[in-house]
């Protein structure tokens, strides 16, 4: 079928409809009704992204019993391992109520008690969890049509037009054979809502595959902090259901309490440590490893049946048949969640790119908000998508009152060049297909004694796989456009993993969830610092930039 072109314009072009991209979406609006936005979204704008695929919890903050200060001061010194931007988290902090009035407003559901308050849950010192039904994108969805957001769906977006570091606006295609079209939209304002990078392994985290990362850094944007990007969670090897909180009740083959041998503390949330326990009994014939809850534990996969969420209550229980069929007993092994998110941002979400912002998942670390862990969770249930919304309404702000003028124009020789490179994969004749790539790429990300628990032989011994699947895919060869969008996200996995094991090998240090076994300090004196990767002329370069943590209010500890 014939290659359809078609040309777009608009003030504000936002890839991604997920909760971030909806966010941004009608905060410009609110801001600047005048602007003309569109969304371009490769699955369905309301169903597609993380959002609505499972927790719903956000993060409250008890404002009148804690302060903002205080949060920080746990974060950084917990969480963050002096590497957040203490700027960012407070700012976070200050607005929670703010964000979730803001959500309440849209229609989002969020259950209350009695008294007609949020319904929350102590989670620890200082965080609380609400929680939100899971149709909120749906929510969101109307809410931005009503103000008159245009919406493309099934369309993806592959790449940005850029001129001497200005944006232009992006290319996109549809991947309906019936459709077949290329679409070049013109924008002063392009906002990267793509998610992050979870390489296909964790069925519910299929939607992050890094498809805007990869685009960002060919446009020539920054990456920083992409060794953050390696999050794991137990699982249970029956139902592959991940259990959150289970890493305070890890019991090895001996019936020892193998948690003991990390923390003397019930942790916020997994930690790296959890992960290298269970590595540890296994290589040591110590495993498996089982959960025991004790006799007056819950499971906390109980906890949130509390919350009346009437059209997530649908999904909850089709899990809970799923789980009570293939959970016989409680081993658990890590699963490689992944959740790079590395597009390096300023405070309102723009890149190093004039006029390109990235938020949500697509910018977590990037924008060094959580610090010295992946995201989300970053070690804080409930901040994956308020931090969602938190950047996407300082960017929808930021957008809404940029003086901008009309984008230089995108040529027909552009156009065309990109038609040529995106569509290479269907031209070919012969060649591999997106899986073969990916399961290499899977190879040398899932173990986590390569990922997770690291060390320079393991971590060269995966870049091997890595480059195998480099090679592979320069000749990609796809059946369909589904497939080629399939083989699109397999370059942007590859791109992923060369950022991680390139950054891993480079911080010689442990800190927050990055854990090296030949390198097991925090080393204050020569690791205060974020590692930039950019593409500069198709060759990817390392840099490190300096934690400016003398102008913020916490403060390292100083060498004894
Ligand atoms: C199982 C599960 C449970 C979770 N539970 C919680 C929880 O309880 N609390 C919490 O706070 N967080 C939770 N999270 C995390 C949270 O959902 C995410 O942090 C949040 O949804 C991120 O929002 P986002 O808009 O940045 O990205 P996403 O939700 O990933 O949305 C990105 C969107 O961009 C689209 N897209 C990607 N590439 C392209 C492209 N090239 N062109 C066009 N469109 C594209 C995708 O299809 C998707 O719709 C959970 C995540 C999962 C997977």
């Amino acid at each position: 079928m014939d290659l359809n072109k078609k040309n777009l314009s608009c003030d504000l072009l936002i890839a991604g409809g997920g909760i971030g991209g909806l966010v941004a979406a009608v905060e410009a609006k609110e801001n600047n009704p005048d602007l003309d936005v569109i969304i371009v979204e490769k699955q369905v704008t309301g169903y597609g992204g993380k959002a609505n695929k499972g927790g719903g919890v956000l993060q409250y903050f008890q404002l009148d019993k804690i302060t903002p200060m205080d949060f920080l001061k746990f974060h950084v010194n917990e969480i963050g391992g002096y590497l957040g931007d203490q700027e960012l988290m407070l700012k976070y902090v200050e607005m929670n109520h703010e964000l979730l009035d803001k959500m309440d407003k849209w229609g989002i559901v969020m259950p209350r008690n009695e008294e007609g308050n949020y319904f929350m849950m102590p989670t620890g010192p200082f965080t609380c969890m609400i929680s939100v039904d899971l149709d909120l994108c749906i929510k969101m969805r109307r809410q931005a049509e009503k103000l008159g957001v245009r919406i493309l769906d099934k369309v993806t977006v592959t790449d940005f037009a850029v001129k001497d570091g200005v944006i232009r606006g992006a290319f996109a295609y549809s991947i309906l054979e019936e459709d077949n079209t290329f679409y070049t939209i013109s924008a002063s304002q392009v906002v990267i809502a793509t998610g992050s990078q979870n390489y296909r392994v964790g069925a519910m985290w299929s939607s992050g595959r890094g498809d805007g990362i990869a685009a960002a850094y060919r446009a020539g944007a920054e990456m920083r902090n992409p060794e953050f990007g390696n999050f794991s969670q137990l699982i249970r090897t029956g139902s592959h259901g991940e259990v959150v909180f289970g890493e305070n009740f890890m019991y090895n083959a001996k019936n020892e309490h193998v948690t003991k041998n990390f923390t003397d503390h019930r942790m916020t949330d997994i930690s790296s440590l959890a992960i290298r326990e269970w590595y540890v009994n296994m290589i040591n014939g110590t495993g498996p490893i089982h959960l025991d809850y004790g006799p007056d534990k819950r499971d906390v996969r109980a906890v949130n049946q509390d919350w009346q969420r009437p059209y997530g209550q649908r999904f909850r229980e089709c899990r809970q048949e799923f789980t009570n069929k293939f959970d016989n007993d409680l081993e658990v092994v890590p699963l490689l969640i992944g959740e790079q998110s590395c597009i390096k941002v300023d405070h309102d979400m723009q890149t190093t790119i004039k006029g390109l912002y990235a938020i949500g998942d697509a910018s977590y670390c990037g924008s060094c908000a959580p610090g010295a862990v992946p995201a989300p969770p970053a070690r804080n249930r409930g901040s994956g998508i308020l931090n969602a919304v938190f950047a996407g309404v300082l960017c929808g702000r930021a957008v809404a009152a940029a003086q901008t003028t009309a984008p230089a124009a995108i040529t027909e020789e552009e156009t065309d060049a990109c038609i040529e490179v995106t569509y290479a994969p269907l031209k070919r004749e012969e060649g591999c297909n997106a899986k073969e790539v990916i399961e290499l790429i899977q190879q040398a990300m899932c173990p986590s004694e390569y990922s997770v628990f690291m060390k320079l032989e393991r971590m060269e011994e995966a870049e091997k796989l890595v480059k195998q699947a480099r090679e592979l895919s320069a000749n990609l060869k796809a059946v369909d456009l589904h497939d080629l969008l399939a083989c699109h996200e397999a370059e942007a996995m590859v791109l992923s993993a060369e950022m991680h094991y390139l950054a891993s090998k480079e911080r010689k240090e442990s800190r927050g969830w990055f854990l090296r076994e030949d390198y097991p300090e925090m080393d204050n004196e020569n690791w205060l610092k974020y590692i930039i990767i950019k593409n500069v002329d198709g060759k990817m370069t390392l840099s490190t930039e300096d934690v400016p943590y003398e102008k913020w209010p916490i403060q390292p500890p100083k060498k004894a």
